[in-house]
């Protein structure tokens, strides 16, 4: 698989170079080019039986002929670990749970594949690398978990001091080694602010190897495709039509990696794109105008975003056609009083506990199931699953499920365990003489 951007389709690059480079010259997104056809690939992965024997067979198939297919897939095996579960709720409604790794939040699957992979791709260099990430809160600890220990790479986490929630502190602050957390005594603009001059800073450029691993990074999304091949392979809990996903959205990364997926040969019957208030994914589906505009506070906040960068490549999949895009993908927005309506339903008919931002994907998947159902005829409708993303552990967001549903979820033991270690944080300002001292004295 090779990958460009929108804008240059023609300087084409390999995954290794798209890995570290992050973003295209030209400041756009990477999208894998000349996709892969995985149409015969699919239907053999309804037999194999674990999450890494799927990982295995897909990253191999895409990351050939760049990477031998052995060691393909010996990274995939040793990236992903934990697995995703399907869990299926009543007739019409699976939960795909995706908290099951090391930081009880999806965004472990893509963080732990870019470490592992940007490990194996430096093996036998000596020259270390540094990676720099800034963080509102919640893909810190992903990025801190998957990098540490790391072999030949170090992470300089950046995060704004007093804004962020004590667990996303801890995840980020207590691992030691070759994690190091910056607490900036400014926002988080400040944060993104202090990265993007690091990366443009001449001798910072010269005396380090500064590489990124945030969310719009291809290394992040491509192993997120691998729990849709999963899931959608999995014929015990499907009942032989092709499912609808419901995937809970804010930068869109995960979506776009479910669209990839279908794109090269996963059945799907169509995706809904679930988000809060934010919803100008959602406005655009339904009525073809695309207006960013600033975020608005909401009970799921790590889908708090008004200007969705992943937007960029599902354009691009859908060739920048909105009704080819309207006819794939239906949008929804869910309310913050009714993601708690919805957390209280949940819990009273079925006993499970759901965070916030799976809650607004369940209330769009009934929204859908409700209208559908009027729509088609009845035994179409009748057979309808729609596989809802479960993006996070309950008990990362224990006072919203408590307010709606009147009881604290039990903590994991490798969140409470975070929990008890002391914090270890560097206090700087804002300017980015400080960074750039730090950054040097420490690697340069
Ligand atoms: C990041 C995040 C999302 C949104 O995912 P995108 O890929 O940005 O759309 C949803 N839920 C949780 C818990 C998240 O951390």
């Amino acid at each position: 698989m090779k990958f460009a951007s929108a804008s240059h389709p023609d300087e084409v690059v390999s995954f290794r170079d798209a890995l570290f480079t992050g973003l295209a010259p030209d400041g756009g997104l990477y999208h894998p080019i000349g996709a892969p056809d995985l149409s015969t690939l699919v239907p053999s992965l309804e037999r194999l039986h674990s999450f890494q024997e799927v990982a295995a067979e897909s990253i191999a198939a895409l990351l050939s002929p760049e990477m031998p297919a052995d060691q393909a897939r010996s990274l995939a095996r040793r990236a992903l670990p934990f697995s995703p579960v399907l869990r299926r709720v009543d007739e019409h409604i699976l939960l795909l749970e995706l908290f099951h790794g090391p930081t009880c939040a999806f965004k472990d699957f893509g963080a732990q594949f870019l470490a592992a992979a940007m490990e194996a791709l430096l093996q036998g260099e000596t020259r270390r690398i540094q990676i720099l990430v800034a963080t509102s809160g919640d893909t810190g600890g992903a990025v801190a978990h998957a990098f540490h220990g790391r072999a030949n790479i170090d992470v300089v986490i950046l995060y704004p001091s007093g804004r962020v929630s004590d667990l996303q502190e801890k995840q980020l602050t207590t691992l030691g080694g070759n994690v190091h957390a910056l607490e900036v005594q400014g926002s988080f603009d400040d944060c993104q602010r202090l990265v993007k001059e690091a990366f443009q800073d001449g001798t910072l450029r010269t005396r380090l190897r500064l590489s990124s691993a945030n969310s719009i990074n291809i290394g992040r999304l491509i192993p997120q495709c691998l729990y849709y091949l999963f899931a959608g392979t999995r014929r015990e809990e499907l009942r032989g039509s092709a499912p609808t996903i419901c995937v809970p959205s804010g930068n869109f990364g995960n979506l776009t990696a479910g669209v990839y997926a279908w794109r090269w040969g996963l059945r799907v019957r169509g995706f809904i794109a679930a988000t809060n208030v934010n919803d100008v994914v959602p406005v655009y589906l339904r009525s073809g105008r695309f207006d960013p505009r600033p975020s608005a506070r909401t009970l799921s906040n790590a889908m708090d975003v008004g200007n969705p960068s992943n937007f960029e490549r599902l354009k691009e999949v859908f060739q920048g056609s909105w009704e080819k895009m309207a006819s794939r993908i239906e949008g929804r927005t869910v309310t913050d009083a009714r993601t708690l309506d919805t957390m209280r339903a949940v819990h009273a008919a079925h006993g499970l506990l759901v965070d916030p931002h799976t809650a607004v994907g369940y209330a769009a998947a009934l929204d859908h199931l409700a209208e559908s159902g009027q729509a088609r005829d009845a035994a179409e409708s009748a057979e309808e699953q729609v596989i809802v993303l479960s993006t996070a552990h309950p008990a990362k967001f224990a006072d919203v499920v408590s307010e709606a549903t009147g009881i604290v979820p039990d903590m994991p033991e490798r969140l409470a365990q975070c929990l008890r270690l002391p914090k270890q944080a560097r206090q700087v300002g804002t300017t980015f003489r400080e960074l750039s001292e730090y950054l040097l004295e420490s690697f340069g």
